[in-house]
């Protein structure tokens, strides 16, 4: 690779600089460079670098000068273009020229006088660029946990620190009076320009869970005032004047907009420009018109707070009364709130700084703890359809369409008849979402259980075919299918959780399953006499995931994706039933082999005892089906019944589709099957045919369309054909054990492949792994497509 400034060698591997990333080999680095992220950053590097030379820092201005007095003296230099000002000082100012020539021109002249203000030209000091430096967010985490250890470490139980977890970060009550003052300011403002509008907060300032420096989430009611401006339009015109009933002129900011034509977004930068003139020490006023719910997002400096404002958010509001009112009915629910926010901020898996990103959003999390306490035994609190039927008349409430009826005060509410505290509380939490059923399960808090995903698998696309024909802005359809489907607990259509990917949802299951383990431990139980970190402190430690990545490397993970499975393929499941787990299971140990054998061509044999005869191999998926469809604890153990996922895969290749069906009525004959070794692919490479892939396909697709590494089958194989032609081959043949296992059932579904070398006297296994661990996913992926296609 040529030197690349960013990257640096290490012992381990190789380092980018940029991205703050190790890389163990040359393969994965070849990879990592060619990602998103290490491309912007990149590009933003480099402009940066560029802009930097092609500017100079002027300091000794005044706040009456303006961005044009300053471009049109420093245009004598040079072509200007940019100037960025500090605004609220007034005090200095960066000029930007196009070329770097004219920094040069201006800093090579002694002196620069403006409207008879001596100016200070320097150029630009040269930082480093950083990415958010991730070391210093972990310190972070650290440093607020130290700050906390000494206090938590004193108190006799984990009910008393989780007690102190709230106490130590709820809002105060100093802060809770600002919040109202701000409130009250923009509702005086708004009101001005939005007759009868009003300001209505919600989300975490008011909903029992706030912390300090929580954002404060708002919404502008415009119902109102869409009513007094059809009015006031409709008396205009009948008096054929341009003055509306209360004496507004035709040239007041309502004039400028019909809201009852206007897009979200106009109104949004309406609302944007009311903040930016009229409210005091609010800045950083920008629209994110491309959310799900686009909003207005600024910085109210004195308070040092972040708000959001949206327009068409009546479902939050009253979310956000059912929030209160859980918090109101159950007490424990707020300790436990606290606690669980704080241990997944620690272990980075809640809370999207911006608004987006993969991570858990607190709300979710919240409808997560209330889920768990409705499955409690006895339950500890009461699902949305129980609390509705307390509801009384008056308490009845649609929004949108939706469902909203639940009793306004908790006392209508009777108490449960749960009365754990609050220490093998928090342990529940972590064992039930160590052992959930994600992938085979939607979260309805509506209805205290879990939905069969079987059921939204194919309304999915029926909807979205629905929607095509008849777009309308209130059509119903399914929640984004995603690693965690958890339904809003009134939108039922909306999965709160949608914007998980694969690994923040793993990364969050595995937390609960490290909290669980830990959880059975006496240092989780009793304060330790020694003053060691012992109940929450421990638990709140962040970084368990470097631990246990060591002992994990071996292993390649291949989730079970239903979003991004082909729509026959997920049909197929569909029609599977509880079977779907062991259909899919089986499609992936096939595209497995497949690639193995057709693309890496390996020289690739089933363990001995492995290979059985047909009629065996019928049973043997038999079996496995049987296991599933009866297992209802912990993850499918294939050492019951391993021979089946890879036999029931070889059946699967060489035999067509119907081989895939569950063939039930054949398990009698299985009992009888012996024991084997746990089954296994054994897989033999003379050439390292993971080493060069980038630059034999770029040779190979020269003159046609660029395909991205893994999307081909063909072509990937004819990389390895290449390679194998041209390249030397290994002094030793390469052998290693290939064991698939499938978790799932009470874990979220996905394909586990153990690798482990058995012969490599060349010592590259551990290339060709780390190889496979970005290549094996991809074209497992292609390659169900693939058969999705030609089925
Ligand atoms: P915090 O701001 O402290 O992270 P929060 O509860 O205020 O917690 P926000 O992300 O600011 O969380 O969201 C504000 C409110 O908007 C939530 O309390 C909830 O009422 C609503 N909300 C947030 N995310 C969703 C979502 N995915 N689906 C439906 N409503 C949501
Ligand atoms: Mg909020």
């Amino acid at each position: 690779m040529e030197a690349n400034p960013n990257i640096k060698v290490t012992p381990k591997g190789f380092l980018c600089i940029l991205c703050n990333v190790n890389l163990p080999n040359l393969p994965s680095l070849g990879q990592h460079v060619k990602g998103r992220k290490h491309m912007t950053l990149s590009a933003v590097k480099e402009t940066r670098k560029a802009q930097g030379e092609c500017s100079v820092f002027v300091s000794g201005i005044k706040p009456d000068i303006s961005q044009t007095d300053i471009t049109e003296y420093f245009q004598k230099f040079g072509q200007v273009s940019d100037v960025i000002m500090d605004k609220s000082k007034g005090v200095f100012a960066i000029v930007q020229f196009t070329e770097a020539d004219s920094t040069q021109a201006t800093l090579s002249c002694l002196e620069h006088r403006m409207k008879g203000l001596k100016l200070r030209v320097k150029p630009r000091e040269k930082k480093d660029f950083k990415l958010i430096p991730k070391k210093a967010g972990s310190e972070n985490l650290q440093q607020s946990l130290d700050r906390l250890k000494p206090q938590l470490c004193q108190l006799a139980s984990v009910d008393a620190q989780m007690q102190y977890v709230v106490e130590r970060f709820q809002l105060g009550d100093n802060e809770k009076k600002a919040r109202e003052l701000l409130v009250q300011l923009l509702q005086e403002v708004f009101v001005e320009f939005f007759p009868d509008s009003q300001i209505l907060p919600f989300g975490s300032s008011i909903n029992t869970f706030g912390v300090h420096s929580c954002d404060i989430d708002l919404f502008l009611d415009l119902e109102n005032t869409k009513v007094f401006q059809a009015l006031a339009k409709s008396t205009t015109e009948q008096a054929g004047e341009a003055m509306s009933d209360d004496g507004r002129s035709e040239d007041s900011i309502l004039s400028d907009i019909d809201l009852s034509s206007s897009s979200t977004n106009e109104v949004l930068e309406l609302v944007a420009t009311i903040l930016r003139r009229c409210v005091p020490s609010v800045h950083k006023v920008h629209v994110v018109g491309s959310a799900r719910l686009p909003v207005v997002k600024f910085h109210h400096q004195e308070l040092n707070l972040q708000g959001d404002i949206t327009i068409n958010n009546r479902l939050a509001v009253k979310n956000t009364r059912f929030l209160q009112l859980c918090s109101g009915v159950e007490d424990r629910l707020r300790p436990l709130v606290f606690t669980l926010r704080y241990w997944a901020k620690q272990k980075q898996l809640a809370g999207n700084p911006s608004g987006a990103g993969p991570l858990l959003n607190n709300y979710a999390l919240t409808l997560l703890i209330i889920y768990f306490l409705q499955n409690c035994d006895p339950p500890a609190l009461l699902t949305v359809d129980q609390l509705k039927d307390m509801a009384c008349e008056e308490e009845e409430c649609v929004i949108e369409g939706w469902d909203c009826t639940f009793p306004s005060q908790p006392i209508a509410v009777p108490p449960s008849k749960n009365t754990e505290d609050l220490c093998p509380l928090l342990f529940g939490f972590f064992t039930f979402y160590a052992n959930f059923d994600f992938a085979g399960s939607v979260i309805s808090v509506r209805k205290g259980r879990a939905l069969p995903i079987t059921d939204f698998l194919s309304q999915n696309k029926a909807e979205e075919a629905m929607h095509e024909e008849k777009p309308t802005k209130t059509q119903p359809h399914g929640p984004k299918l995603g690693p965690l489907i958890l339904l809003d607990p009134f939108e039922l259509s909306h999965n709160v959780a949608g914007n998980m990917t694969e690994r923040s949802h793993r990364s969050f299951q595995r937390e609960c399953q490290d909290a669980d383990k830990y959880c059975r431990s006496l240092q989780y139980q009793r304060k330790s006499i020694k003053g060691k970190s012992w109940g929450l402190v421990r638990l709140f430690t962040p970084h368990g995931d470097a631990l246990r990545a060591k002992t994990e490397q071996l292993t390649i993970s291949i989730p079970f994706k239903l979003a991004s499975l082909p729509e026959t393929l997920r049909n197929e499941l569909h029609m599977a039933g509880d079977g779907f787990r062991l259909l899919w299971f089986q499609k992936v140990c096939s595209a497995v082999e497949g690639v193995f054998k057709n693309v890496l061509r390996c020289d690739i044999a089933p363990s001995t005892d492995a290979v059985f005869g047909q009629d065996s191999v019928v049973d043997a998926a038999g079996e496995m089906e049987t296991s599933l469809n009866t297992s209802t604890n912990d993850s499918f153990d294939i050492s019951e019944s391993q021979d089946t996922a890879v036999v029931g895969a070889k059946r699967r290749l060489s035999s067509g589709s119907e081989a895939s069906a569950s063939p039930q009525g054949k398990k009698a004959r299985m009992t009888k099957m012996r024991k084997p070794e746990l089954p296994h692919w054994i897989c033999a490479h003379k050439h390292m045919v993971w080493a060069g892939r980038r630059r034999v396909r770029r040779e190979l697709i020269k003159d046609t369309d660029c395909r991205p590494e893994g999307s081909c089958m063909e072509l990937e194989a004819q990389v390895t054909d290449h390679i194998i032609e041209k390249e030397p081959e290994l002094k030793e043949t390469l052998e290693f054990k290939v064991q698939p296992q499938m978790v799932g059932e009470t874990e979220s579904t996905k394909t586990v492949l153990t690798l482990e070398p058995t012969s490599d006297k060349t010592g590259v296994f551990h290339d060709l792994f780390h190889f496979l661990e970005i290549f094996l996913p991809k074209m497992v992926e292609t390659l169900l497509e693939k058969e999705a296609a030609r089925a």
